[in-house]
């Protein structure tokens, strides 16, 4: 089976990897004339295929394409943007295991959590699809002589640039809503993971969707992600990525005033207080770790543990993330696949040393794993403060650090004391506690007694260094759109008169 699903991604890569992938602009693949760089198979260290980096002048005809479409598509009744989403909803299902085999091939996810992102993406479209109709009302504000109506519209043009961890899934959550809005999109998905972003731009097309609406080019982010975020033409950017990058946006994007949706890093914590349900505690933190490799933006890459449990349960989850089975991403035994790239892989491990270093312990993994590819061992560092950059930085794997806290008001200081602030997490039976910690946390979300369990209405974004803005439901639409006041006098109000000489 895994040998079948890896040859089904291979196979509907192939046209992308016998020569290198190129671009989708206006209705029409494009092979490009950048520069070629090369794409990697994480599980086993070999190149692939490569692809374009667009040439200044695709991105330009990439923009000009959803200017171009902006118009028609933004007038297009709600209600047809709405089929045509849920065509393309159709379209991912019908296509769901070559995608999920294309995520486990570039981007080394595990099919065990893949077979599911393809059918999280398609839900994302019908999800948007089904708010189309209704995008643009607003509210009815009454006052004394007018009747003020508020109403919405389509920001314009705008840039979706997401990373490499779970790349399709990522690219629908933002695409969608802007669809659905009536913005027309200019995609550039991460160079490391690229395939599956084509498919969707494919599959949007044969779903009806006009041409010019959506547009994916291919590229580095320093060249292509760069002149898109400067290009005059684009409205608004929705980012997906590190912070360090994020910042860098929102200089590049400062001189054409372009807002800007940012989804960064985390450093997130689980508090396991000692009152806790301490098996689905376990269950739970070692999930928000150790799947997706550890490669998720809402991991829980700190557990906070109440100091008279410390011991006992770092012990459990140490036996835990040495028992995990690591390899190919294609069985779907598998729960931790590859990291992303040798680079990747290179930055995860130096933080051994740098634990070490820090007087930390290392209980579990530690190193890479012998075999071909990016493999890292499950690792878990105790003994951790938190100070040491182990706790404070974002490692991106399958890395947890485990500190312990003393008390309430010592979690929630350790909690908070980091630059980020995207998700929490609060195991307790006590429903006081949990009100005050989550109240405390400093974090866009927080699941108490629960893991990272997304339910699309919800708002869905962090604070801090983790970001800027917030997606889900009606969210997605106030920074996709425009919101507009329209005033209209009820009566004969008085109007001031100047310069009638009186
Ligand atoms: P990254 O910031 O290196 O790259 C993300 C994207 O930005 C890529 O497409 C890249 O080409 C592009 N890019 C890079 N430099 C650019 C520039 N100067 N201008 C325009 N575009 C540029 O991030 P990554 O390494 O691909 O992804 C991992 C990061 O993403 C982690 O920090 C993770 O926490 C974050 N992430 C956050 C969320 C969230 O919802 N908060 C979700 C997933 C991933």
């Amino acid at each position: 089976m895994p040998a079948k699903r890896r040859e089904l991604a291979l196979k509907t890569t192939e046209p992308f990897r016998t020569r290198p992938l190129g671009h989708y602009i206006a209705g029409a693949a494009v092979s490009g004339d950048g520069e070629a760089f090369p794409i990697y198979d994480p599980s086993t260290g070999e190149e692939l295929g490569q692809a374009k980096d667009a040439t200044p002048a695709e991105l330009d005809s990439a923009v000009d394409a959803a200017v171009g479409a902006f118009h028609g598509w933004a007038t297009t009744p709600g209600e047809k943007r709405k089929e045509i989403l849920h065509r393309i909803a159709d379209g991912i299902e019908a296509r769901a295991d070559e995608i999920a085999s294309i995520e486990c091939l570039d981007a080394g996810q595990t099919w065990r959590f893949m077979s599911k992102a393809a059918l999280r993406g398609a839900e994302n479209f019908r999800f948007f699809a089904d708010r189309a109709p209704g995008a643009a009302d607003g509210q009815a504000l009454p006052s004394p002589g007018h009747l003020n109506v508020t109403t919405r519209y389509p920001i314009g043009p705008v840039a979706v640039i997401t990373p490499w961890n779970t790349p399709f899934m990522l690219s629908t959550w933002k695409i969608a809503p802007a669809l659905a809005a009536g913005c027309t999109v200019v995609h550039k998905p991460a160079e490391w993971s690229p395939y599956s972003a084509r498919l969707l731009v494919e599959i949007a097309h044969d779903a009806g969707l006009p041409a010019g609406v959506f547009n994916s080019v291919n590229g580095l982010g320093e060249s292509t992600g760069r002149r898109l975020t400067e290009h005059p033409g684009i409205k608004a950017i929705a980012f997906v990525g590190e912070s360090k990058t994020g910042s860098a946006i929102m200089k590049q994007g400062a001189d054409t005033l372009k807002r800007v949706h940012f989804e960064l890093g985390g450093k997130n914590p689980v508090i396991v207080f000692d009152d806790a349900d301490l098996e689905r505690a376990l269950d739970a933190v070692v999930f928000m770790i150790y799947s997706l490799n550890g490669q998720r933006c809402t991991s829980s890459s700190r557990v906070l543990v109440q100091r008279s449990i410390y011991d006992g349960f770092v012990a459990r989850i140490a036996e835990r993330a040495a028992a995990l089975k690591v390899g190919d991403p294609f069985d779907p035994a598998t729960e931790v696949g590859p990291l992303i790239h040798e680079r990747h892989l290179g930055k995860v491990c130096s933080y051994a040393e740098i634990a070490q270093g820090d007087g930390a312990t290392i209980a579990a993994g530690g190193k890479r794993i012998d075999r071909p590819g990016y493999f890292y061992s499950p690792t878990l560092y105790t003994a951790a403060e938190q100070t040491m950059r182990i706790a404070r930085e974002e490692i991106f794997g399958p890395v947890l650090t485990a500190i312990p806290f003393d008390d309430e008001a010592d979690a929630i200081a350790k909690a908070n004391d980091v630059d980020y602030g995207l998700a929490g997490y609060v195991w307790t039976r006590d429903i006081g506690r949990a009100l005050r910690v989550s109240n405390a946390l400093e974090a866009g979300m927080v699941w108490v007694n629960s893991e990272n369990v997304r339910h699309l209405p919800t708002p869905f974004g962090g604070v801090k260094a983790s970001g800027i803005g917030r997606d889900g439901g009606d969210w997605s639409f106030d920074f996709y759109m425009e919101t507009k006041n329209l005033a209209f006098a009820t009566g004969e109000h008085k109007i001031m008169k100047l310069g009638a000489g009186n």
